[in-house]
């Protein structure tokens, strides 16, 4: 991607999920969550490998039950991803999932109950090694907190985290990150601003139940956005009312956009018009499933016409630009002497795309 921007990261602690190292400048970590029931275990497994094709860095699976917790064992022992053990009310699952394999906890300690109870959960966590999520939502903030500002203003969700944060400081454990997050960006962003200044463990950001795809996607950019730019976040979910695979696929996009980590082709393409020689719509979205499996990064710009065609393809690894019947090729900004039949395009670019990736392994 063409960026001239550099983000400066806010310097954090380090932790690890499994193999993956969050803060302290690592890769910002792309999570998803699974949303099948946790006790329907091939579904769940089928999720995860389907998350896994797209790239997910961590899965956060819920465990409300104990026959739930059960299952997680077995799925932990399936797959090869770290997985997030997600936590609400009940102690005793969280204590669980850590001897059942948890990589990490998610768990909001206000809705945990007495301070006896996140003891265990920390001394257990401790002793194993297992890292934690304080998760601070807007939904579920702590009543005395709420009562003393009346809505979950941005003061009112920092407040409840630092004093989570202070508590575990207090039992001599930094093995976590934080995340506060609300359904409003700029409630949200605001929060993760102020958090940001008082805490040096590692952020997660997101924009929690933003809606369906489309409402999502543009909240959850907004919001990203802003965070990331400002050098906030160091392992994100882009949380949808959709399929898991696209949470992904949306979180890497963002991160693409902005120049901070790259996965797969980032296609560049014009919106077309009367003037396309080839119908760009249907080509990248035809690419787009076919290259699926790839990870190297590499920018391919699908344009339909040479008004601007030539620029694009001239600062792209592979370019296209539309012509009659046989479409000019572009490899490293160089025009090629073979072209690509607009008739035949999508296989022909598809080979073009490959032998360029097979070129750079060598
Ligand atoms: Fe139309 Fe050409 Fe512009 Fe694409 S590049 S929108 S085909 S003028």
């Amino acid at each position: 991607m063409n960026t001239y921007k550099t983000i400066n990261r806010r310097k954090s602690d380090r932790i690890y999920i499994g193999n993956v190292p969050i803060g302290d400048n690592a890769p910002i970590a792309v999570q998803s969550m699974t949303n099948t029931k946790t006790t329907d275990i091939k579904n769940t497994i089928s999720q995860i490998t389907q998350l896994k094709k797209v790239g997910v860095d961590i899965i956060r699976i819920s465990v409300p039950t104990e026959e739930s917790a059960k299952a997680f064992k077995i799925i932990k022992k399936q797959v090869n991803i770290p997985l997030i053990a997600d936590i609400h009310f009940d102690y005793r699952l969280a204590i669980q999932s850590i001897k059942y394999g948890a990589d990490c906890l998610r768990i909001n300690p206000g809705n945990i109950g007495n301070k006896k109870r996140i003891n265990e959960i920390i001394n257990c966590a401790k002793y194993n090694n297992v890292p934690i999520r304080i998760g601070v939502n807007a939904g579920s903030l702590e009543h005395d907190i709420l009562k003393k500002y009346k809505f979950p203003i941005p003061e009112a969700l920092v407040e409840s985290a630092i004093r989570h944060v202070e508590y575990f400081d207090s039992l001599n454990f930094n093995q976590f990150k934080v995340s506060i997050k609300s359904s409003d960006v700029f409630t949200t962003v605001q929060a993760n601003q102020i958090l940001s200044k008082k805490i040096t463990q590692p952020i997660h950001i997101g924009i929690t139940e933003s809606g369906n795809f489309r409402n999502g996607t543009v909240k959850s950019s907004i919001g990203l956005f802003l965070l990331l730019s400002s050098g906030i976040g160091d392992t994100l979910r882009v949380s949808l009312a959709a399929c898991p695979t696209k949470e992904v696929k949306v979180g890497y996009d963002i991160l693409k956009v902005l120049g901070i980590r790259s996965r797969g082709i980032n296609f560049i393409a014009c919106p077309t018009c009367s003037r396309q020689e080839f119908d760009v719509i249907n080509v990248v979205n035809q690419l787009e499933k076919k290259l699926e499996d790839i990870e190297t990064s590499m920018n391919v710009s699908i344009i339909g016409c040479l008004v601007n065609g030539i620029g694009e393809a001239k600062i792209a690894d592979i370019g296209v630009t539309g012509s009659y019947k046989k479409s000019a090729l572009y490899k490293d900004g160089v025009r090629q002497k073979n072209k690509l039949n607009n008739s035949n395009i999508v296989k022909e670019l598809e080979i073009q795309i490959r032998r360029k990736l097979d070129e750079s392994k060598n």
